[in-house]
């Protein structure tokens, strides 16, 4: 049997990382495995600028340079001397990405955004995988994309999971250590596809279902799937063990755990998942499984910051009811608004929005045409799960609650800020 380990941007951002990869590695000797390596540190979202320079009329910009050097003090700090294979490799790559700028016609954003940002995998790849070699840890470096096969949606590619398979099946020797990138992918007209942004756990996910892997692990800077976010919340605790439906309803609620994208294919084949930290190879972290809720059974904290709050009543004080409500959801759907809270009563509707979009003005002159209308925007939306009365009572302190639901597990304040 077979493990995946996918490895992240933020595990492999500088040559320390890319030499702690071995330790990890060295730590977990004993199994099979398949490696599934992000671009290095924020890679993509350096080649995200060079897209737009491009865009713009740049046939070699600026920011592709910071790229090039970025890699080239990595390869510095892992290489003797500049002589050595993986400079003329990483080269090569870069000459690649050159002659697509050069040649290429077309002006579609998605299109020339996956055939520029895929590099930054191609590279981080190719990096890992020699490095690897010198350290003797032989390994065998895969392109994803004679893998991962995809319809034609740039930059949020759906895979052919049939094709996939297959070539996965007939390809792919799980008897050898083999090293390839997240993220990627191609269409039937072999042009690289992207899953979309965070996309490698979900590619680690692909080849582990189509492998009937063992596990997946993903190697991460936090210690495992914490219930509170650090950044908002105190003595923030390890989850040790939760179901997939727990961590696919705390994605839900928006806690930035995994992606539900990523556990759909893990929980259809009951491949557990775990979340440890490749700063500490020892301990298990979290390990996302079959079973029942959380272990332990705590409170999880979820905050979703800057979200808006519409309140709507019909001008002439009839009822809320189907027809209105069918309407409202039709305008939030047309300028996508993403719904996370619903109250209504008979004569009003509240409800909580994330404005990702930018649209909510238009939304709203929209619906002042049928309705009275008042919003508030910068509340923050908090979900509890598994609350209890002390956890509730702690979150309400300090804060202004303008919206308060209640269900069985779960409870939702939206407050002033
Ligand atoms: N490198 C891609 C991104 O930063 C994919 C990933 O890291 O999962 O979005
Ligand atoms: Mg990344």
């Amino acid at each position: 049997m077979i493990e995946v380990y996918k490895f992240g941007g933020a595990s492999v951002k500088d040559a320390e990382g890319v030499k702690n990869l071995v330790r990890v590695l060295e730590n977990n000797k004993d199994k099979n495995k398949l490696i599934v390596v992000s671009a290095m540190g924020k890679t993509t979202n350096a080649l995200e600028v060079v897209v737009n320079d491009y865009l713009n009329g740049l046939q070699s910009p600026e920011s592709l340079s910071e790229v090039k050097l970025f890699h080239r003090n990595i390869l510095d700090g892992l290489f003797h001397h500049d002589q050595e294979p993986v400079y003329f490799k990483v080269d090569q790559l870069f000459t690649e990405l050159e002659n697509f700028l050069q040649h290429n016609k077309s002006n579609k954003y998605d299109f020339v955004y996956d055939q520029i940002v895929s590099f930054g995998e191609l590279i981080s790849t190719t990096i890992v995988s020699d490095y690897l070699n010198t350290r003797n840890i032989t390994n065998n470096w895969l392109d994803a994309r004679d893998f991962i096969k995809t319809d034609s949606t740039y930059r949020d590619a759906q895979v052919n999971w049939t094709r996939t398979q297959e070539k996965i099946l007939d390809l792919l020797d799980p008897g050898k250590l083999n090293i390839t990138q997240g993220f990627i992918g191609s269409d039937s007209n072999n042009f690289t596809t992207t899953l979309g942004r965070e996309g490698s756990d979900y590619s680690a996910a692909i080849f582990a279902y189509c492998l009937n892997a063992e596990s997946v692990t993903i190697w991460k800077d936090v210690p495992g799937v914490l219930n509170a976010d650090p950044r908002y919340f105190e003595k923030a605790q390890l989850l040790n063990k939760i179901s997939y439906e727990e961590a696919i309803e705390l994605a839900f609620y928006g806690a930035s755990v995994i992606h539900p994208k990523t556990l759909q294919p893990l929980q259809r084949k009951e491949i557990p998942l775990f979340v440890r930290s490749f700063m500490d190879p020892i301990p298990m972290g979290t390990a996302v499984s079959k079973g029942d809720g959380i272990d332990p059974a705590i409170p999880c904290f979820i905050v979703k910051k800057n979200q808006v709050l519409i309140s709507l009543s019909s001008l002439d004080f009839s009822f809320m009811v189907e027809e209105n409500i069918s309407e409202i959801f039709r305008l939030f759907h047309q300028y996508q608004m993403k719904v996370d809270l619903i109250q209504n009563s008979a004569i009003s509707f509240r409800v909580c929005v994330d404005n990702k979009f930018n649209q909510l003005e238009k939304l709203v002159q929209h619906l002042k045409a049928r309705f009275k209308v008042n919003y508030k925007t910068g509340v923050s939306l908090y979900t509890i799960r598994h609350f209890s009365e002390q956890a509730i009572t702690e979150l309400e302190k300090d804060k202004v609650v303008l919206l308060k639901q209640l269900t069985q597990n779960t409870v939702q304040m939206v407050t002033e800020n």
